[in-house]
């Protein structure tokens, strides 16, 4: 990325990819390189990559299909990711229930779809950020195929990225969203796969970027870094999944021994992505237990990490029907860089952080 974020050695890179003169060719070649690489990585052409400022953006521009957005209302899952949800709200949408897992529910979907008016999009996420159970977007597909012929499907696979063979799992979707910083990439970057042939608006009006579907200058330094994260892990994803979901099972096979510690996903054959691990554990304060976690060196989360740190309900736990005033969700989360150690200490901070937050409330020291 450095030669492209300008000053020192690589200034003469650091030209401006619209523009006309010799020093933005190589912006240009870069930026073109980092598409190819995208697409190849995607499994999508080149003209189908819209470069975003992330996750967020390229969720609210396939569900709302731009400015002016789509007519007709967005349909999505109730646990998708706010990205998904509040432009689903905004343009008086509707959510489809899940199962007790996460995973949308066909039936449910099929009801909602023949019961919409005008479906305008329908958004189901690959994985899901919180429980980390991924959707089959081809059963999406087929209900979609039957109830909605013609309305343009959506899946958020930001969460997904960097543990699904994408091209294979999301190739019946229209649009794909997916974002550099879920892959080890800089933060502030990502993109919709727009399939040919199917209709966005711009978001973003300005000098007609992105063919026309999003204006405003690249962000080129990020798109490279991009493109070369998104590259690495498509590489390694194979070996890196099979690592971190043998850490994961170890963990989580530890931690469900402890009292009142039980998987929220409780079906081994129930697909969840190599690196999620979440948890609801009976009789503590949530909170607590997150900060006595925290003071060990274990960053988790009650919901998603979205909201600035903010531990608030989450509406993923609630739309699967495991909301109960005594039991705090726990969503623990391994990362290509998560070690046998981290793993341990992770069981003993937990064990010790129950043994405290319950001791403390039957009056122990
Ligand atoms: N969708 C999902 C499933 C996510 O987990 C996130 C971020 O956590 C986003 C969308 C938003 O992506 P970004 O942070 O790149 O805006």
């Amino acid at each position: 990325m450095e030669p492209f974020l300008g000053g020192g050695e690589g200034s003469q890179r650091y030209g401006n990819p619209s523009g006309s003169h010799s020093i933005a060719r190589d912006a240009v070649r870069a930026l073109d390189e980092a598409r190819e690489r995208i697409a190849e990585a995607l499994g999508c052409r080149v003209g189908e990559v819209v470069f975003t400022s992330g996750g967020t953006e390229a969720d609210n521009l396939a569900v709302t299909g731009g400015m002016p957005p789509r007519s007709g209302s967005p349909v999505c899952s109730a646990v998708e990711h706010p990205a998904v949800l509040e432009p689903t709200r905004a343009l008086g949408g509707s959510t489809v229930g899940v199962d007790r897992f996460g995973r949308v529910d066909p039936a449910e979907l099929a009801r909602a779809l023949s019961e919409s008016d005008r479906p305008s999009v329908v958004s189901v996420m690959t994985a899901n950020n919180e429980l980390g159970t991924v959707n089959d977007i081809d059963a999406v597909a087929a209900v979609r195929d039957e109830h909605a012929p013609g309305v343009p499907l959506h899946t958020d696979a930001v969460q997904a990225a960097a543990w699904l063979d994408l091209p294979v799992r999301v190739a019946a979707a229209d649009m794909v969203s997916v974002s550099a910083h879920k892959l080890g990439g800089p933060k502030g970057v990502g993109a919709l796969v727009v399939r040919d042939g199917v209709q966005v608006s711009p978001l973003l009006r300005g000098g007609g970027q992105e063919r026309g579907r999003r204006g405003g200058t690249s962000n080129v330094a990020g798109i490279v870094g991009f493109a070369a994260a998104l590259s690495a892990s498509v590489r390694d994803r194979r070996q890196r999944a099979e690592r971190v979901a043998a850490l994961r099972d170890d963990m989580a096979r530890r931690l469900v021994c402890m009292d009142g510690v039980e998987p929220t996903v409780d079906d081994p054959s129930v697909e969840v992505l190599p690196g999620h691990c979440h948890l609801l554990v009976r009789g503590v304060v949530g909170e607590e237990l997150l900060l006595l976690l925290e003071y060990s060196g274990v960053c988790a989360s009650a919901a998603s990490s979205c909201a600035s740190g903010a531990v608030g309900g989450s509406h993923v736990v609630e739309a699967i029907g495991a909301v109960d005033p005594d039991v705090a969700p726990l969503r623990l989360t391994l990362g290509a860089d998560t070690t046998p150690a981290d793993v341990d200490a992770t069981v003993d901070a937990l064990a010790d952080a129950i043994r405290r937050t319950t001791g403390a409330r039957a009056g122990t020291p």
